[in-house]
């Protein structure tokens, strides 16, 4: 057989451990897997030699917003796709959050076919999962979502158009849309805040007379998490909808997550970086700069969610990518300022690192990053795998070298924002980067062209709609 690209000596790191192998690939997809040697004269395009190198599954990062069409200032998918690349991220499911927010089919199709003009990486789309209208909701699996979004908070005036359809604040409208979701099978990622409790801590933080990082803890406590986690374990096991709890933060919710599972109700949750490398006084440091939904909180919540990757508890991690700039983060009243954070040049760097640097074992962060996402959103084994069958999609690391943040070197237009990073020092770097057999990132360079992502939907239970 002729490969298309032959990939040797090797380590290949996937969430079962790490073994020597090479690498053939034909078509975009993995061939074969072999005993290093085995392919070293089989004929081929191309041959990259990975000696000394770890070779992992390209990482899934199942919540990013590039937020295109409508800020192209902050990010696109190309400038977006262009950050995962340079992280090793082969795949983004992107939120539904833009002007406006994807509640039907056209807009899902529009949304495909700008992200097909742009990207540098596969990617999947979220549908707004609020909709209480049964012929959109389906309409919109049938489109290809890869899950659903729904967030149980209000947003400021000025944002409503791009979460259209995906905000949802009362119990009753919550089931009823969690129902018709049930139907199609996909998960539901719901970013769970009590929005009553909210409303109670903005007030008590003004009445208080706080500022800054006192006023912005003051206003999203952990109750108010806690709160709409118990309502989703209710609503979930009600409703039998796939709920997953995006960006969990606190010791609380989790004790509610494994309540949900002690019943047999069938929801996962996920971690994502800054909650696992910061803290609150990393919120009082940086102030408006670290103000992210939820927040930073105390250095005991954090050591929880470690706890809760090692356990199984939570399921895998997420970037939650979210771009402002930095004139944006500069305003005085913290309450007013946008929250979140970009970050997809750091996260997977500095995950790999800190399991290394004794969090967890290696091959179980390479789980996280990947394999586990791709299944539970129904891209298993296409993506998250290095397979026989599997797309080409691979990450060249070298362990042994030490590098350092460097945001003004970032893909991500936001990277002026992403100062809570800056600077922090770890081991190991992401080389390459290979989407189904190309190279699109390359020492610190985009080689590959925009337009070469292609939209991945997922298997969908008892349905043959896969890829
Ligand atoms: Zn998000």
């Amino acid at each position: 057989m002729r490969l298309d690209l032959v990939i040797i000596n090797g380590t290949l790191v996937d969430e079962y451990g790490s073994r020597p192998i090479d690498i053939g690939v034909v078509d975009g997809r993995v061939a074969q897997l072999a005993t290093p040697g085995d392919l070293a004269a089989t004929g081929r395009a191309e041959l990259i030699d990975a000696t000394g190198l770890w070779v992992l599954p390209g990482f899934v990062d199942p919540h990013v917003h590039c937020r295109a069409p409508d800020h192209p200032e902050r990010e696109d998918f190309a400038s977006g796709t262009a950050a995962a690349a340079a992280a090793g991220i082969t795949t983004i499911l992107e939120m539904p959050i833009a002007d406006v927010g994807v509640t039907s089919p056209e807009i899902l199709h529009a949304r495909r076919k700008l992200a097909e003009r742009d990207a540098h990486v596969d990617f999947g789309l979220f549908g707004a999962g609020g909709s209480i209208d049964r012929t959109l909701i389906h309409g919109l699996a049938d489109a290809g979502a890869c899950g659903y979004k729904i967030f149980t908070l209000e947003v400021p005036p000025d944002r409503r158009r791009s979460f259209e359809g995906i905000m949802v604040t009362r119990e009753g409208e919550l089931y009823h849309a969690l129902s018709l979701i049930a139907e199609t099978g996909l998960v539901c990622a719901v970013h769970a805040e009590n929005d009553a409790l909210l409303r109670i801590g903005r007030e008590q933080a003004r009445a208080r007379g706080l500022t800054g990082a006192d006023a912005y803890l003051t206003a999203h406590p952990q109750a108010a998490e806690a709160m709409a986690v118990a309502w989703l374990v209710v609503l979930a096991e009600a409703t039998g909808a796939r709920v997953h709890v995006v960006h969990v933060t606190s010791a609380w919710a989790l004790d509610l997550l494994r309540l949900a599972r002690r019943r047999g109700v069938a929801m996962t949750g996920e971690a994502c970086p800054h909650y696992l490398l910061f803290d609150e006084e990393t919120a009082r440091r940086f102030g408006s700069w670290a103000k992210i939904a939820p927040p930073l909180r105390p250095a005991t919540d954090r050591e929880a969610l470690w706890a809760a990757l090692a356990d199984g508890t939570l399921d895998f991690l997420a970037s939650d990518h979210a771009p402002f700039l930095p004139e944006e983060k500069e305003i005085e009243d913290i309450l007013a300022i946008p929250s979140g954070v970009p970050n997809l040049e750091a996260f997977p760097p500095l995950m790999l690192a800190a399991a290394r640097d004794g969090r967890m074992p290696i091959h179980q962060m390479v789980g996280l990053l990947g394999a586990r996402a791709a299944r539970l959103y129904g891209l298993y084994p296409q993506k998250g795998a290095l397979q026989p069958g599997s797309d080409a999609d691979l990450v060249l690391y070298d362990p042994a070298a030490n590098a350092q943040v460097r945001i003004n070197t970032w893909q991500s237009r936001s990277r002026g924002s992403a100062r809570i990073f800056d600077g922090i020092a770890y081991r190991g770097t992401i080389l390459r980067t290979i989407v189904r057999g190309r190279t699109v990132y390359q020492q610190g360079r985009i080689v590959g062209p925009k337009g070469w992502g292609q939209m991945v939907r997922p298997q969908r239970p008892g349905s043959d709609a896969g890829p």
